[in-house]
Order: structure tokens, then sequence, then C-alpha cells
């Protein structure tokens, strides 16, 4: 079990327990904050959201890894949105029985029919989660878990818990760690991709930018560090509801967007990437029109589509990545080097052996279906049940296989608020900011902007920092 900071630092219950109050003080200054449970939709109620007391050690190889391989994913993503055949290949059992992805896939089918608007700017900011696989030799290896390219959040708070972790490691007497802090600034780089795209949209003045928020806006804070980047550049940003919209919001006969009389030229989505954000029938015509309308959409439908697992698993298929990069094959190992082992389940001989093979071993694996937001996965003697449920149905077609990564447990105390101040065995999830912005055939944009790093007890199988299990973290480079 590794651990950076000294065991006796690590025991001292004195010593933690007043580095802790610091560490919720100084996250409090730093404005890593997060709405309570009891309030969600007010800021009279705010503390801060969860985070480590120290930061967890990560590899620089490893790390430096996930980063050069950002803006390689950001190509990628970019063109598969724009491959319709393989869109429709890769998904078409997953529609048969999602109705989730059926619905985002029936949009996508609609503007094709349609044609496709004017707009030719498209927007991307994603985030590619990766875990650290131990090998026997105590190394590890950099493992995709996946690519979120709708609503990937903490790209603000971040962007502040740096400051926390350098402070806490000085109070702890450990200066020279605490230099070793990284800065991050995706909240920056993610602003930096939404004010271009705003700009190429056009020259009016009254041209607003949507960020679209979910009914529950506990991780408002988080926006608010990119809505403020946004407003010191004068881009008017307004926050909305799909019922909002669905209320004053109209296409002009170019398809212009236009909500409560202004022009949209930027919508970007902090909602809509799972069933529940759609509340009502409203919620998806709002996204039709959306998806309709010349505003840049981040993401659009293609770009949205091509975040599900279903299209990471139809990836690892040997030839796909070649397809896509077929002068670079460099680019194409560096991606496929941060594979893990993703199986179909599509009816037939090969979704058959993945099942047998599940079911051998089920502890040795993660089934996964089409949701977002962490708490959906389903692991060890689950994974026999459900497999078992939908042996011999299409049913299993709504699910991939993903091989279990398995990552080296690091010790930490979990900050929460009205959590007991306990040493836990932890498990920590690395996140890349991508952000590319492309005019017709021309990228204008496209780097990595950041990082994250979240760190969870190895009680817990899944589950995100919304989903209230993971924490917020940093890395220390070894
Ligand atoms: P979501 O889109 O809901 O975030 P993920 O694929 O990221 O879905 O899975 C949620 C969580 O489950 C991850 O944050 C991670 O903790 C855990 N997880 C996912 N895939 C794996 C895997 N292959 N091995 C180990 N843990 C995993
Ligand atoms: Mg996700
Ligand atoms: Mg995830």
């Amino acid at each position: 079990m590794a651990s950076r900071i000294p065991d006796e630092v690590m025991i001292d219950a004195a010593l933690i327990k007043e580095l802790a109050g610091v560490a919720k003080d100084t996250a409090l200054l730093q404005g890593v904050l997060m709405r309570t449970k009891e309030s969600p939709n007010s800021s009279e109620l705010v503390t801060y959201a969860p985070f480590t007391l120290f930061p967890s050690p990560v590899p620089k190889s490893v790390f430096l890894q996930a980063l050069s391989v950002q803006t390689h994913f950001n190509t990628l993503v970019d063109k598969i949105s724009q491959d319709i055949d393989f869109l429709q290949e890769a998904l078409a059992s997953t529609i048969e029985v999602d109705d989730f992805t059926a619905r985002l896939f029936k949009i996508h089918q609609q503007i094709l029919k349609e044609g496709r608007s004017q707009q030719s700017i498209v927007l991307g900011l994603n985030r590619s989660d990766y875990m650290l696989d131990q090998r026997e030799d105590q190394t590890s290896s950099l493992k995709q878990i996946e690519i979120n390219t709708i609503a990937a959040s903490f790209g603000g708070l971040s962007s502040q818990t740096p400051e926390v972790h350098k402070h806490i490691l000085k109070v702890a007497g450990r200066l020279e760690e605490s230099q070793r802090i990284l800065d991050n600034n995706p909240a920056a780089g993610l602003a930096r991709g939404l004010a271009k795209a705003w700009e190429l949209y056009g020259s009016e003045s009254q041209r607003t930018l949507f960020f679209m928020m979910e009914e529950v806006q506990r991780n408002i804070f988080d926006h608010r560090y990119i809505e403020s980047e946004l407003w010191k550049r004068n881009i008017p940003t307004v926050r909305k509801r799909f019922d909002d919209v669905y209320k004053t919001g109209s296409l002009d006969p170019d398809k212009r967007l236009f909500v409560d009389g202004k022009e949209v030229a930027v919508v970007y989505f902090r909602n809509g990437y799972m069933p529940q954000n759609y509340t009502n029938e409203q919620c998806w015509d709002v996204r039709l029109m959306m998806e309709r309308s010349q505003a840049v959409k981040c993401p659009d439908i293609g770009t949205h589509l091509a975040g599900t697992k279903k299209v990471q698993q139809v990836l690892a298929r040997p030839g796909v990545l070649e397809r896509f990069f077929p002068d670079q094959p460099q680019a194409v190992q560096q991606m496929r080097e941060t594979f893990a082992g993703l199986y179909t389940l599509d009816m037939g001989p090969e979704g058959d052996k993945t099942v047998a093979m599940a079911l051998a071993e089920p502890n040795r694996f993660v089934l996964k279906p089409q949701r977002e937001g962490g708490g959906n996965n389903i692991y060890g003697s689950e994974i026999v049940k459900v497999l078992r449920e939908v042996r011999g149905s299409t049913e299993r077609t709504a699910y991939i296989l993903m091989d279990k990564i398995n990552p080296a447990p690091i010790q930490n105390y979990l900050l929460r608020r009205d959590s007991p101040l306990v040493i836990s065995n932890c498990l920590s999830e690395l996140g890349v900011f991508g952000a590319y912005v492309r005019q017709g055939a021309h990228m204008v944009m496209n780097e990595c902007v950041g990082h994250l790093l979240r760190t969870k007890s190895s009680e817990h199988a899944d589950g995100g920092v919304a989903a209230g299990v993971a924490v917020l973290d940093n890395p220390l480079l070894v």
C-alpha cells in the first residue's frame, strides 16, 4: 500500500484533525464550493465540495501520457461525430433496446433527413477519464474508463483545488511536496473554447451563450467559474432550463435560434445527458429545436452519440481506429495503448462468448449500460444475475462488458460534510479535459486544457463526485 505522506503524519490523530479543519476553511476561501442537499437551488446554504485531505501520488510518466494523447481523442470524437455510417452501424443493436440512445439517435436521423443547417462551427468540450491498472511488477498502466462528450464537469472546481493542497502540505510541514502540486485551470480552457465558438458565430453584439442547466443545481459553482470567464470577455452568458426555452424559443426562417427575443449563438449542455433530465416531452422538443438550429451546440447530437459506451467498445475492435486515422499509425498506437479490454454483447457467437467469459469470472469485469452520471454499472455477482436475466434475449445488447481496472489503493482522508474523519483505502481516477473548435474543414483550436483527479474509497465500485461517492483530489507527481 503506497502513501507518499509519511505514516507518522497519516496516523497522528490530533494533527489530522487540525489539518482537516484548516483544509475545509481553505477550500471555502478558494471557492471549492457546493450547494447543500437541503437547498440545492439556493446559495443561502453552501459547503465545501468534498475533497481529499492530501493529494494522491500519480506517476509522472503516466500523467504526461494522458495529457499527450488528449488532442488525438479530441480529433477522434470529432471524426466519429461526422461519420454517419459508423454511428449507424455501431449503435444499430443498442438502439433496438435502449430507449434513451434510440431517442438521441432519432434526432440524429431527423437532422440528416432535413439536411444539416448552414452551421459549420463545431465545439467539443470533453473529458477523457482513466484509472491506473496495477501490473504485477508494481508499475501501472494508463487505462481509459470512458470519454465524456456531454456535460463533463469539475473543470471549474478543479481550477481551485491546487491552492488547497498546496496550503495544507505547507501546514503539514511538507514544503517540498507543496511546491510539486501542479497548477491547473480547465475553466479558462473550456471558456476559451466557448468564447471562440461564440466569436466565430458572428459579430452581432446581442447574441447570447446558453448554459443548459439541470433542475437540481448543487454543482452550480463549478459552472460559475466558466460563466465568469465568459463574462470577463463581455459574452452575455445565460442559464436556462429546457422548460424556459420551450416557452419563449423559436427558429427564424434561417434556423437561427431566438429565445426571449435574443439570438442564441452557443448552447452549452450541462444537462440532457441522462433520461431523467428530460422530464417531459417538451424537453425533447427543445433538444430537437436546438439541434436543428444554427446555434453552435456543445455537443451536437453526433458528438453526444460518439461518447456512448457502445461506441467506445466498437472503437476497441481491430482496425477501427485506423479507419479514422489512416495515415497516423503513431496516433492510433497512442490511443490504443490506453484501451482496456472491451467486449460486445451483440447477438451472435461473439456476444455469446462474452457472456460465457463474464459468467465464468464476473469479478474480472464491469458490465455497463449506456448511461452517464455514475452509479449505473454492474459488478461481481450482480453481473451474473443480470446476464442470466437477459440470456438469449436482445436485452443484453443494451450493455457492453469491460475489463475491470485495478489500481493500487492509496491511503487518504476523504473530507465530506457530516462524515467522520477516518483513514480510507482509496482509488483515484484521472480525467483530462479536451477542447476543440472546428469551422468547416479547419480545426481552429485543438487543445488539452487541464486535468481532474477524483478519489473514492475502495469500498465503492462505482460513482462520481456528483453521485456522492468520489471527492476532488490533485495529483502529486512521483
Ligand atoms: P459514468 O459515465 O456513469 O461516469 P463510467 O464508465 O465512468 O460511467 O463508470 C463510473 C465509475 O465506475 C467510474 O468512475 C469508475 O469508478 C468505475 N468504473 C468504470 N469502469 C471501470 C473499469 N473498467 N474498472 C474499474 N472501475 C470502473
Ligand atoms: Mg460518463
Ligand atoms: Mg465516468
